[in-house]
């Protein structure tokens, strides 16, 4: 048996993790690089990992923030702290978030997980298709261990139990309600729980926040406690807090990384035969533009076309009901919604109020306030008419996102929502917000068009590739990180098949 092949994954989303625990318990040499830090919760705690970081659930105002970037001041953007949670892109039609933490946005979801449209992945490019992937969603929505209890009368806020006979909403089948990445009760022990790698987790407790600022318990589905914790024990390397500037492909073939180690502030490099990258949508366009604008990749026709922004729209809803509700308790999101005479076209997702980390003398204040307001979350299919840019650093986005007819009907149904329930509704009509960028590096065998091949390698540049949402060659219209995992345990499987150890 020879020298098994060095791989270098970037990024540890779900894209990153999946790829870096496939490849190393395949055999291979798996180095992760990750900018961000891992974040204090049980599962990491546990597993004896020393260095880690608050989660702004208890870090404070201070640590939500991580970089900025705008389309003025620095080109490469503001790190505002490098240990911080978010990362902002403000363009002016187009605003997307992202996040910065080993384990990347599994520790901000809401853990929805959703299956692809029929069809999404058929005819798209050669040995690729839904039957194709059907096994990879399979396997990944069980490692993600997405489930939904049969009766949801004790979830406080769960829609099909809470908004009963309110005539605005039309009621949702039962397979039509998402599967979630919770430990839900399960009425025995003590509410803690060791899984088969030896990872501890507690059951979600309803009176705590498990969203946008984190989960410490480890109750929501994490992939830094899923996948990386059980791959360490099998050899993969994290290289945490380290941040990646651009990548070579060297006269020998093989790829050459260059970093910044944040620990220490010095440059270095690493040197692999096959490179993934997972940065999420944005930074993995970003170092796609950066290393082929230095002249150490072959030419990308395509990079930058196609990127959407999966229809996202979030509306404010003031709900003045009586008896008052408290959006505040439950899981992060409460349930798949539709609204009446508006049932086609969207995917709606009621969304519970989630205080801010504020010092403990303003949280009861905090609270009260957002316990009020509910978010109506909107995904759909947009054109993906975008088009992505690069000027020494910066990423422009080109979007023209309202004339979309898709942008349309979303904004109609919330209109009709405010009409019907007679509490406000507010949104933003001229700047969308994103948490799912999607596309600009789109998976087409004709590199004119796109920039994948239907296995995830880069056109002309063997051994790289791509395992985020920026291969997707349309937007989902749904919660994207199953389809995410799927996709980067398809782009292992190939490797694994083509170059694995014998
Ligand atoms: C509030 C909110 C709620 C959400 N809820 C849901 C939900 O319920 N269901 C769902 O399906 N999706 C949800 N999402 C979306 C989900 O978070 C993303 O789809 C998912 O995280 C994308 O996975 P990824 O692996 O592509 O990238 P990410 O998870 O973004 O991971 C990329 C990683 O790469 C790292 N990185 C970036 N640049 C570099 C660099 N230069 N060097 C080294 N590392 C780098 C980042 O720090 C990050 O950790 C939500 C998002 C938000 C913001």
């Amino acid at each position: 048996m020879g020298k098994p092949l060095s791989v270098i994954v970037i990024g540890s989303g779900f894209g990153g993790s999946v790829s870096a625990s496939r490849l190393t318990e395949a055999g291979f040499a798996v180095t992760l690089l990750e900018r961000g830090p891992w974040r204090d919760t049980v599962p990491v705690r546990e597993a004896g990992i020393k260095e880690r970081r608050p989660l702004p659930r208890n870090g404070g105002m201070l640590s939500v923030l991580r970089s900025l970037n705008l389309p003025f001041g620095p080109k490469k953007g503001l790190t505002l702290n490098k240990n911080g949670f978010l990362e902002l892109f403000v363009t002016p039609g187009v605003k997307v978030v992202c996040t910065s933490n080993v384990g990347g946005g599994s520790h901000i979801w809401a853990a929805v997980i959703e299956d692809s449209p029929a069809g999404f992945w058929d005819h798209r490019a050669q040995g690729l298709s839904d039957a194709e992937m059907r096994e990879h969603y399979r396997l990944t929505r069980a490692e993600l261990v997405a489930s939904y209890p049969e009766d949801s009368a004790s979830i406080p806020n769960a829609v099909d139990h809470a908004w009963q006979g309110k005539s605005f909403f039309t009621g949702i089948e039962a397979e039509e309600k998402p599967q979630m990445g919770f430990l839900f009760p399960s009425g025995g022990g003590d509410g803690t729980h060791r899984d088969k790698n030896g990872i501890v987790r507690a059951e979600i407790d309803y009176q705590q926040p498990n969203g946008m600022f984190g989960s410490p318990s480890g109750a929501k589905s994490t992939v830094d406690a899923l996948y990386l914790l059980p791959a360490i024990k099998q050899g993969l390397i994290i290289k945490d807090r380290h941040q990646v500037s651009d990548f070579l492909r060297m006269q020998n073939g093989a790829y050459r990384v260059n970093a910044r180690d944040l620990k220490s502030g010095r440059n270095v490099s690493f040197e692999a035969d096959i490179v993934i990258l997972a940065a999420g949508t944005m930074n993995t366009l970003r170092l796609l533009m950066a290393s082929q604008d230095k002249g150490q990749l072959r030419t990308m026709p395509a990079l930058g076309r196609g990127f959407g922004v999966n229809g996202d729209c979030i509306g404010d809803w003031r709900v003045d009901d009586t008896p008052a509700r408290d959006s505040c308790p439950g899981t992060p999101a409460h349930g798949r919604i539709m609204i009446k005479g508006h049932e086609e076209g969207m995917y709606l997702l009621l969304v519970g109020g989630e205080p801010p980390p504020v010092p403990g003398f303003m949280a009861e204040t905090v609270r009260k306030k957002t316990g009020t307001t509910y978010q109506v979350v909107a995904m759909a299919r947009d054109n993906a008419q975008g088009f992505v840019s690069y000027d020494g650093g910066r990423l422009n986005i080109d979007y023209e996102f309202a004339s979309d007819p898709v942008y349309q009907a979303v904004f109609d149904a919330y209109r009709s929502l405010e009409r019907q329930s007679g509490w406000k509704l507010k949104f933003d009509e001229r700047a969308v917000l994103t948490a799912h960028p999607m596309g600009g590096a789109r998976i087409c065998d004709d590199p004119q068009q796109g920039v994948i091949n239907g296995f995830g390698e880069v056109h002309d540049n063997p051994g790289l590739y791509v395992a985020d949402a920026s291969v997707f060659p349309q937007p989902l219209g749904l919660p994207p990180s199953l389809s995410i995992a799927a996709w980067a345990s398809r782009v292992s499987a190939h490797i694994i098949k083509t170059a694995g150890p014998m």
